[in-house]
């Protein structure tokens, strides 16, 4: 018997050095596997509960991965970083 947890994974976002990245993932990853952010940075997937992420630090959104998902979605860019959470 399995207890299915769905995951949506467009609402995942790794944090790597303490920014957020975007990915085309399709799939939820495999603990420890690699996956690429649309930036171009890569790591190895690993899962920790949200308190974790700000207990940390609070992340900040890369530029690059913010920058390329909105060329492609045709969201106009971000005006300063004011009002950010
Ligand atoms: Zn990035």
């Amino acid at each position: 018997m399995t207890a299915a947890i769905y995951i949506d994974p467009l609402i995942i976002q790794p944090v790597i050095d303490g920014e957020w990245h975007r990915t085309r993932l399709t799939e939820i990853p495999a603990p420890g596997q690699i996956i690429t952010m649309i930036c171009g940075a890569s790591g190895a997937a690993l899962f920790e509960l949200s308190d974790e992420r700000r207990r940390h630090q609070i992340p900040r959104q890369c530029e690059r991965c913010d920058t390329i998902y909105r060329r492609e979605q045709g969201i106009p860019p971000r005006q300063g970083r004011i009002g950010r959470p």
